[in-house]
């Protein structure tokens, strides 16, 4: 246990704040406060945050566009970095190659790359993450993963302030995950390969053709984590709920999607732990029926504790 004989403070100018709301900062738009919240600049406000973290023996959350994740309504302790002003982007024409900070969204690196006609993102245009989330998530779409398109992510590594690259190889991939999960590493930019010489015209009516698969499949308007639960191979988690009887089953202001059961929509003022015990709830459910055990894919981050 640590006891902290004096309470944390910040000295004036510093990117770090004291109770931030993470609600707005998350997609399910659900969550307490942050105890303490810094979103830096630069590298040296960043290895600033830390050393304080540091200094003052208080955990580290990551977050990124907050799209994976469902932030318990009593908040977090400790401070949260968010990566969303990290967000220099640079274009290697001669190795067509694009480099994007942890806080470049996946939708304005695909754009980026289309209008370059440079194929290899269009599919991810509609993940509402961050670079840095996506390439920790191992994020995909439509059979295409991070993973296929990644050359390096740099890592900052807290506990030594170590700045290392590290290639595909390196980072452990899987469906929908890497070893850089839960690791506090952070990812503070990646370099993507893309396809050049195509017709920007092309590209981009591609890329515009994945978004409107998705508006048209998936309820986008509302907030939600995308999919709750990933796919236990061969079988498809949303097939699993919606065979169980469970579209439009609500708890509180939660409600299991009538356009695709895989998603948990915040309907109407949903609390974070509505929407945890509605996925509590569509776990056992299906677990009886079919026999399956669906494991989220939404990150949970502060106490929880089912009904
Ligand atoms: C409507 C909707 C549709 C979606 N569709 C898809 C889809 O098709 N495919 C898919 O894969 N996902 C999808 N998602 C989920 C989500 O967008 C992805 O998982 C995304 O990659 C998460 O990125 P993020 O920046 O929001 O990460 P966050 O949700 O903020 O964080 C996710 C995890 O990554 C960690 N993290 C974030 N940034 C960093 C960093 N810089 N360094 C180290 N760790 C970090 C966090 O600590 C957390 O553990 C969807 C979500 C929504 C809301």
């Amino acid at each position: 246990m640590v006891i902290q004989l004096h309470a944390p403070t910040v000295k004036p100018g510093s990117p770090i704040q004291a109770n931030v709301s993470l609600a707005r900062l998350t997609s399910f738009r659900v969550g307490g406060p942050a105890e303490w919240y810094a979103a830096p600049k630069t590298l040296d406000d960043l290895h600033e945050c830390f050393e304080w973290a540091d200094t003052h023996s208080v955990p580290v959350t990551l977050l990124g566009a907050g799209s994976n994740l469902l932030i318990s309504d009593r908040g977090l302790s400790g401070l949260a970095i968010g990566t969303r002003y990290l967000r220099r982007i640079h274009v290697d024409r001669e190795n067509a190659q694009i480099t994007a900070g942890a806080g470049v969204s996946m939708a304005a690196l695909a754009w980026k790359a289309a209008y370059l006609g440079w194929s290899g993102l269009e599919w991810s245009v509609g993940i509402p993450g961050s670079i840095g989330g996506s390439v920790v998530m191992n994020a995909g779409a439509h059979g295409s993963e991070i993973q296929d398109i990644l050359v390096q992510a740099t890592v900052l590594s807290p506990q030594t302030g170590e700045i290392s690259r590290r290639v595909v190889p390196d980072l452990g991939y899987s469906y929908r995950t890497s070893n850089l999960q839960g690791s506090h590493q952070l990812v503070t930019e990646a370099t993507f390969q893309l396809q050049p010489g195509y017709d920007s015209a092309v590209i981009q009516a591609q890329t515009r053709e994945h978004l409107e698969r998705r508006h048209a499949t998936q309820p986008y308007h509302l907030p939600s984590c995308g999919s709750v639960f990933r796919n236990p191979e061969p079988q498809k988690a949303a097939w699993l709920i919606e065979q169980s009887g469970l579209k439009g089953r609500r708890i509180g202001g939660a409600e299991v999607a009538q356009m695709h059961a895989n998603f948990i929509l915040n309907r109407d003022n949903a609390t974070a732990a509505d929407i945890f015990n509605l996925i509590d709830y569509v776990r056992n459910e299906v677990y009886h029926r079919w026999d399956v055990l669906l494991e989220p894919e939404v990150r949970m981050l502060g106490p929880f504790c089912a009904a």
